[in-house]
């Protein structure tokens, strides 16, 4: 198996509260997981389940509390983490590409930073060439966004944009956070395709970070779900979200069909109050809103459990095991 990204029990804590009240969070703990060579692998949960903090530590923003973690280039050479943003590295693109851009300064000039930057190209017309075939892999063309303004484009297009500049190093791993929640719905598809599009034909590996499980359905290959720092269910992502096991993946499934998911999830659990009390939970982050917990959910943390070719953290499917066992 090409690897192009390992992760071994990654953990961060974060130190929050005035001076008086200092508590610790555990944003992220013990994540571990491996992305493949053009592999699509999606980081699911709900907002403030910690999954843009891992993509943050992947992408060298955050140093991690404790943990490893490796790359590979696709040629299978393995890079530092200072490498990593190199010409074969790692690009990102975010939730808001009207935060991406400056709206003062004119799109394509980021492109030309990009490439100057990272000394890809020799004077303007090879700069121009290159800009248009990244454009072009997104449906788009340099004649169409030369000298124009973030504003004179829509949301969708901007998005658009933002991949292609991403593309002109021609990274190996593309983190794309959450990078459909703000496109209108009717151009979304158009969106994660392109992701396919560059599996297939770059044999580009990509993080799709999101709280969309209908979109994530449709593009990953493999998905890992997140609840407050920890991963509770991974594997392929038709079986994950098929047939969830979890409790947890069962209930964030159950909010697909509003239009707004995010605003439909908080609104039915009331996160805000909720994040907090999670977080600092000792057994089950989940215990409290659980129909199966058990006792011993609320004391102990439940085991890391292999199941039918499925990673889940939970109870339910150790005592399951363990029936089966005697
Ligand atoms: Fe529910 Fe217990 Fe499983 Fe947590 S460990 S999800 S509380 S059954």
């Amino acid at each position: 198996m090409d690897k192009i990204l390992e992760l071994e029990n990654i953990t961060k804590v974060f130190h929050l509260g005035s001076l008086l009240s200092r508590f610790r969070i555990t944003a992220v703990n013990q994540v571990s997981f491996q992305v493949r060579c053009a592999e699509i692998f999606g980081l699911a949960g709900e907002s403030g389940c910690g999954k843009t903090t891992v993509a943050r530590i992947i992408l060298g923003f955050e140093e991690p509390t404790s943990g490893k973690i490796t790359y590979w280039r696709k040629d299978g050479a393995q890079v530092t983490r200072r490498d990593v943003w190199g010409t074969t590295g790692t690009q990102a693109v975010f939730q808001n590409p009207f935060e991406t851009f400056n709206p003062l300064r004119q799109v394509d000039q980021y492109f030309f930073e990009t490439l100057h930057n990272f000394r890809l190209t020799r004077g303007q017309e090879e700069a121009r060439g290159r800009m248009d075939e990244a454009l072009r892999t997104v449906g788009l063309s340099y004649p169409e966004v030369a000298g124009r303004y973030p504003s004179e484009f829509s949301g969708g297009q901007l998005q658009r944009i933002s991949i292609a500049r991403a593309l002109l190093t021609n990274p190996s791993l593309l983190i794309a956070d959450e990078p459909v929640s703000m496109v209108d719905a009717s151009i979304r598809m158009s969106i994660v395709n392109l992701f396919r599009k560059l599996k297939e034909e770059r044999r580009m590996s990509v993080i799709y970070i999101t709280h969309d499980l209908a979109t994530a359905y449709y593009v990953c290959d493999r998905i890992a779900i997140m609840f407050r720092g920890n991963i509770v269910e991974m594997g392929k992502a038709e079986e994950i979200l098929m047939r969830p096991r979890h409790p947890y993946t069962e209930l964030l499934r159950e909010s697909i069909p509003e239009a707004n998911p995010k605003r439909r999830w908080q609104r039915k659990t009331g996160i805000a109050e909720l994040e907090q009390e999670e977080y600092l939970r000792a057994g089950c982050k989940f215990a409290g809103r659980c129909p199966h917990a058990m006792d011993k959910c609320k004391r102990e943390v439940p085991p890391d459990l292999q199941v039918e070719g499925v990673f889940l953290k939970c109870f339910l499917y150790s005592s399951k095991i363990s029936k089966e066992e005697s």
